[in-house]
């Protein structure tokens, strides 16, 4: 990887990146990404899936239309929201499936690593004031590896760069943690973080 002065650098570069497969690693799509230097809130998702993969865009897929409805009722139309938000991933082409069909497969850590300074390079340009995190590996990348998503959906911390955290569940329909009863009452509770957050920073 080479160093980039500016967003619209490092988005060209990383359009580009094939680390994975030159890494002997399986990846099915191009790098998905979108969005500027002037968002001031990024959603980091997992990996792109099959749907991205095919459209070339983030969320585009069944997921993709539950985590708008999600934001729908925080304030956002999906328009608006493609439109100012930085949306991206912990990797950002799709992993391929499960050998066992068992739903898309999950990047290793050394995939994740690899990715890693391209997303390092999006919130350096970008400086969000809100960072949005879906899914179990977008969480670890500011909790510890083995926090549960029940101790953090539903509360927002601020880091030490001053950005607000708000983690949601992956929305993928094989999620079966929003379903559980119990959660579902802190998924009302990060949806109006999301709520709350937008109005007092008028995103
Ligand atoms: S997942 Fe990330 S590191 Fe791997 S090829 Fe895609 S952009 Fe490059």
């Amino acid at each position: 990887m080479t160093t980039f002065d500016t967003l619209d650098d490092l988005q060209h570069q990383l359009s580009q990146c094939r680390l994975c497969l030159e890494a002997g690693y399986r990846i099915e799509s191009q790098p998905i990404f979108s969005g500027s230097a002037s968002a001031r809130l990024m959603l980091i998702g997992q990996a792109p899936g099959a749907s991205e993969g095919d459209l070339g865009y983030p969320f585009g897929g069944n997921a993709g239309q539950r985590l708008f409805r999600w934001l729908s009722r925080a304030g956002w139309d999906e328009k608006t929201f493609r439109e100012t938000c930085y949306i991206t991933a912990v990797t950002k082409c799709f992993p391929g499936n499960n050998s066992n069909g068992s739903g898309d497969r999950v990047p290793s850590a050394a995939e994740r690593k690899l990715c890693r300074p391209w997303l390092d390079g999006e919130l350096t340009f970008v400086q969000p004031e809100v960072i949005v995190l879906v899914g179990r590996l977008a969480i670890q990348l500011y909790y510890p590896t083995k926090t549960k998503l029940s101790d953090v959906i539903g509360d927002t911390t601020v880091n030490e760069n001053g950005q607000v955290l708000i983690p949601l569940p992956h929305p993928s329909g094989a999620s079966r943690w929003f379903h559980e009863p119990a959660n579902v009452g802190r998924l009302e509770r990060a949806i109006y973080a999301l709520k709350r957050i937008k109005a007092e920073l008028n995103l």
